[in-house]
Order: C-alpha cells, then structure tokens, then sequence
C-alpha cells in the first residue's frame, strides 16, 4: 500500500473576478441567509435537546446565522458509550482502510466542501478570505494528507531484529480506551486536527470544540460522514466544561486528552487527571498546546523594512488570536526610527471590518469576553506612566468585536504587555541599547513562562548562533529572519514547551505516536 507522496495543498488567492471568489461569495451569501440547526453528533444520533444557544458571527452581532443544541452529563456518558462500542471495529479496521476515509476528507475539503468550510470559518470565527483558506482549507487537508503519509510510515517500521528461531515484532496497538479532544475557536484546522490525528490510529473519539467554532465544527461532521467515517468514531458534544471534564476524566476508560486552548484550563485538567490516575485502566497519554508570548528580537544589523513587515503580519494576522502571535518585540536603538516609520505605514493600510467585505485585512476578534480582556489590556496602557500607544487603541463592540491593531512601547520590559498573554491584535515593543543584544537575549529568554514560538532578524551570522543557542528553549519553533507565525505542516512541524505545551509537533509522526501504545510480541519456533 503506498499513499501517494503529499504535497502542500496550494492557496487559492481569490483575486477579484475571479471564479474561486465568485464561488466563495455564494457560499458566504448562502450561510448568511439560513440559521443552521446545529445537533451534537453522538453515534449514529443527531441529538438535539431543546436547549439552544444562538450563533452570531462576531463582526456582525444582531445578524443570527445559527444555533446550537447543548447537552448535560448525560449526553457525555452516551459519547463516551458511542466511542467504546464504535472502537472494536475501528481498531480492528486495516488501518489502510482507515487511511482511506482520512485521504478521502481531505479530498472533499479540497474539493465540494472548500467553500462551505471557508464561509463557516469567515463567518463563525470573523477570519477573512484569506485566512480562512489558509486555515480551514489548506492547512487541515494538509494536516490529513501528511498525517496519513506519518500513519503509513509508523505502521511499515522496520521490526526488531529477530533470529536464531525467535520472530520479534511491535505492533501499533491504539489506546485503550477512548480519547477526549478539546479543540480552540482560533483555528478550523487545529480543530480537525485534534480529533482526527488519534482516530487515524485506530481511537474513537468524544469531541469537545470550543463553544465559538462549533458553527465550522458542524460542517467538518457533515465531511467526515459523507468520507464514510463509521458512526461513533468522533463524536461531537457540547456540554459546559466542568460537566464534562467530571465524567470524562472519572470513567476508568479515558485513555487520551487532545488539547489545544489556555495554559491555566491545561494546567487545571492535568491536576485533575493526576488527582483520578487511580481510576484508569490505563495511564492516559496527555498532549496540549497551550498558550504562547511569542516574540521578535531583532540585532543590530537587521533590515528594518523586513523586521517591520513581520512585526504587523507577525501580530495582527487574524487579529493576533493566533497562539503563536508576534507579542512583544526587543528592537535595537540604531533600528528604531525606521522600523517604527514601516511599521506606522503598514498599519495605515490595513483595512478593518466584516468579512464579507474582501478587502479587509483586521476582523473581529471572537467575543465579547476576548474583547473585554483585550480593551481592558489598552485602555490601562492608555494611562500607565511611560507607555505609550503608538498606533490603534480604538476598541469598539457595537456592531461587532472590533480592536484596531495596536502597537504600544514600553520602557519597562515587564511591563504587563510585554510579558503576559493578551490573544488579541496588540503588540509591545521594547527598545534596548543596540549594543547590549546579549542582555537584550537574557531578557527575553526570561521574562516569560511560555516557549511556544519566537523569531531573531539578523545579517550578522554570529548573532544568529548566539541567539540560536542562547534561546534554545525559548521557543519550540524559532524563525530566523521571518515571523514566527505560519508554521506549514510538514514544513515547520509545531509546538511549544515550558507553559506553551507538551511540545508533541502537531502534524507529526511524535504526535501520531502518541495515540498508539506497542505491543513486543516474541516467538520462538
Ligand atoms: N500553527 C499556527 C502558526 O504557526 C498557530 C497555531 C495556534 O495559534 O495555535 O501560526
């Protein structure tokens, strides 16, 4: 069985008249005109309880585009149920046939599902065309082509030796048990992936997105069945976290946590594992992304009009609700004026408002409870003593969760800003003595508990070792001479350690195996 070599899936640009932007602005046009009935997936069942809760997009909040039906303790202990009576079968599929439903996905996402999955992601989660695209479209079926490509390499592993009448073998057995995935709103492809990557070896699933992605959530259910995903592999719930972090992770069953989403809720769920490990059958695998303070340090002899393009799309791409955001940068003295009159520019031009509208560049950010903790981040800067805003600073939720992007210096490196995580468009910047870069990397590998991702511009091939080394655990995806965020699967496998995550690259074979656990089987003759 040889999977066919996977390749980048290419970005459609969309250019005006063209015909991908006409089909898109249907699509758009059609969801906005319908509100969609948005069922759990639990087995073979659509559950709706009754209880339901409205879906607006987030630029545009009088303008209901769905609903969503949520459910109790009860409808987790179905899923769970649903996951262990799909999984004998499941796991005892060849698991080329697997591989087949997951190439499959992948091709209807390329295909007949591209513009549904990027209208629900522009409109549910407020990403433009662009963004859209290159998340829910380009980078999930990425996140399936190349998975399936790790799949088959894991299971054609060379066996241990053997001889002398003995046959060693390891066979990939899947957990036992089933696995919990806890997917963000941030990204449709984070969400795909999350689930997806533990079933392809041979797990089912119990699905929990967050609440504000639940909308593009529906449209990859409707994917996975029409590829022939047997019912109760991935089961999609909504039920508020406690309820089902209690039943979850006290069923001696629960094998595997998925996780991407905050550092304290990752943090708060492993104390809770820890305090139930008595109660498995099993020890769970436990892999989480968490959150991120990811930052730009430049060197003296950096090209400041490079350095200032990858601070704006480094910070503001999808508002800066990105885990890998552009946050804080450390910009040498020499450089400043220049970056900062690049930087001013570039923002001037970046245009903000709905979706629909292709030409905007900054949407909004996902909800009111992200809005308030952003603006209440600007509005202190506003009156703090020696901080200044640079650019931005307007906060505006009438219509819909607006944040102009904001650039703020400091001149105090610890100032809240510059060292916490905000998830929203606002970045600090820091200005150090030009020739004190090597204090300048002291600071910024300590002035934060994360590690996720962080990039050094330099012409100077010394200070790029320096920093390379010196930052060696600073950031579990470093860039040099480019912004530290757009990680393409198979290209810059992903993640972050310290308080950015267990570090299992996302898009991997280390994140694969994760979700199997050996079995050494030795005969003798
Ligand atoms: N993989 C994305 C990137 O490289 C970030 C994912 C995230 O925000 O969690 O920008």
């Amino acid at each position: 069985f040889n999977v066919p070599e996977p390749s980048n899936e290419p970005v459609r640009n969309y250019a005006p008249g063209s015909k991908e932007r006409g089909s898109l602005q249907a699509a758009l046009k059609a969801a906005r005109d319908q509100v969609v009935d948005i069922p759990m997936y639990i087995g073979s069942e659509e559950v709706k309880t009754g209880t339901t809760t409205a879906i607006y997009p987030p630029h545009d909040r009088q303008h209901q585009i769905g609903q969503f039906h949520s459910g109790d303790k009860g409808h987790v202990t179905q899923a769970i149920n649903a996951a262990l009576g799909a999984k004998p079968a499941w796991e005892n599929m060849q698991w080329e046939q697997r591989a087949a439903i997951f190439l499959k996905i992948a091709d209807l996402l390329a295909g007949p599902y591209r513009d549904k999955i990027n209208a629900a992601t522009m409109l549910g989660q407020s990403k433009n065309a662009y963004q859209a695209e290159i998340d829910a479209a380009c980078e999930l079926i990425d996140f399936l082509r190349f998975n399936v490509k790790f799949m088959t390499e894991i299971y054609a592993q060379q066996p241990p030796i053997s001889g002398n009448g003995v046959w060693n073998r390891l066979e990939q057995r899947p957990l036992e048990g089933f696995v919990f995935a806890i997917t963000p709103f941030n990204f449709t492809a984070i969400a795909g992936n999350l689930p997806t990557a533990p079933a392809m070896m041979g797990n089912t699933v119990v699905w929990k997105p967050a609440e504000t992605q639940i909308y593009s959530a529906k449209v990859l259910m409707e994917v996975f069945k029409e590829a022939g995903l047997p019912d109760g592999v991935i089961n999609l719930i909504y039920v508020e976290g406690p309820d089902a972090g209690d039943v979850v992770f006290s069923h001696p069953d629960f094998a595997g946590l998925h996780f991407t989403g905050s550092t304290g809720v990752f943090q708060f769920l492993w104390k809770l594992i820890g305090n139930n490990i008595s109660k498995y059958k099993t020890y769970p695998r436990i892999v989480g992304e968490t959150g991120g303070k990811d930052f730009v340090i430049a060197h003296k002899s950096a090209d400041p009009k490079a350095l200032a393009t990858a601070l704006s799309r480094g910070a503001f791409e999808f508002q800066g609700q990105k885990c890998s955001a552009a946050s804080r940068a450390y910009i040498p003295s020499n450089l400043w004026e220049s970056v900062k009159e690049y930087l001013l520019e570039d923002l001037a031009s970046m245009k903000m408002g709905g979706t629909e509208d292709f030409g905007n560049f900054i949407n909004a950010v996902i909800d009111e409870k992200a809005f308030d903790k952003i603006s209440g981040y600007i509005e202190a800067a506003k009156t703090a003593p020696n901080v200044e805003i640079l650019a931005g600073g307007n906060c505006d939720k009438t219509k819909g969760f607006f944040i102009e992007p904001t650039v703020i210096l400091v001149h105090d490196p610890m100032y809240k800003t510059m060292v916490e995580e905000i998830f929203g468009p606002v970045l600090t910047i820091y200005v150090y003595q030009a020739n004190h870069f090597e204090e300048a990397l002291e600071l910024v590998d300590q002035s934060s508990p994360y590690a996720l991702t962080g990039a050094i511009f330099s012409k100077d091939r010394y200070a790029v070792e320096m920093a390379t080394s010196k930052l060696r655990h600073a950031a579990g995806n470093f860039y040099i001479n480019d912004k530290p965020t757009g990680a393409v699967v198979g290209q810059q496998p992903f993640g972050g350690s310290r308080a950015s995550g267990t570090n299992d690259k996302a898009g991997s074979m280390i994140n694969l195996l994760r979700w199997v656990s050996p079995r050494t089987i030795k005969e003798t003759f």
